[in-house]
């Protein structure tokens, strides 16, 4: 069995660093080793070690759905998204992660949903993009009106 790819990133780094994290759940900005990082992808995931929402608590279903909720407020309030989206697949990596987009005004629509980081005029950036982006989004957490407890 080869050891599940979130779990073994939840022991070391994560480029621009969690941008939030409790004992339940924890979010980050996904960076691309390859190229330019688009700004404006997070993944919230559970800690536990879940296949689906299925398998969740009440207690990491409330988390899952605050914390959720909380990005896509940030990614409104920071970065100006004129939408958000909310992905979950789980067919290939069985623990929990759901993928959250910004769209940026002006997207065309052939980019729309799964395709919106791959517009030319979004944002990216290299490493101290995403590190400055991850801040902005930090602070906006911090002062989001909805407390996670
Ligand atoms: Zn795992």
């Amino acid at each position: 069995m080869e050891e599940c790819p979130i779990c073994a990133k939840h022991k070391g780094q994560v480029p621009g660093g969690l941008i939030y994290e409790d004992e339940l759940v924890s979010a980050h900005h996904v960076y691309n080793q390859s190229g330019e990082t688009f700004l404006g992808y997070v993944r919230t995931e559970t800690k536990r070690h879940v296949p689906s929402f299925a398998e969740l608590t009440l207690a990491e279903a409330q988390a899952v759905g605050l914390l959720t909720t909380r990005l896509s407020r940030a990614f409104f309030q920071c970065a100006s998204a004129d939408h958000v989206y909310v992905f979950f697949y789980g067919d290939h990596v069985p623990h929990l992660h759901l993928h959250i987009f910004a769209r940026y005004p002006g997207t065309p629509e052939e980019y729309w949903r799964n395709r919106v980081d791959e517009w030319p005029g979004s944002p990216k950036g290299g490493a101290n993009e995403v590190t400055a982006f991850c801040e902005r989004l930090r602070a906006s957490l911090a002062n989001s009106m909805i407390s996670i407890h």
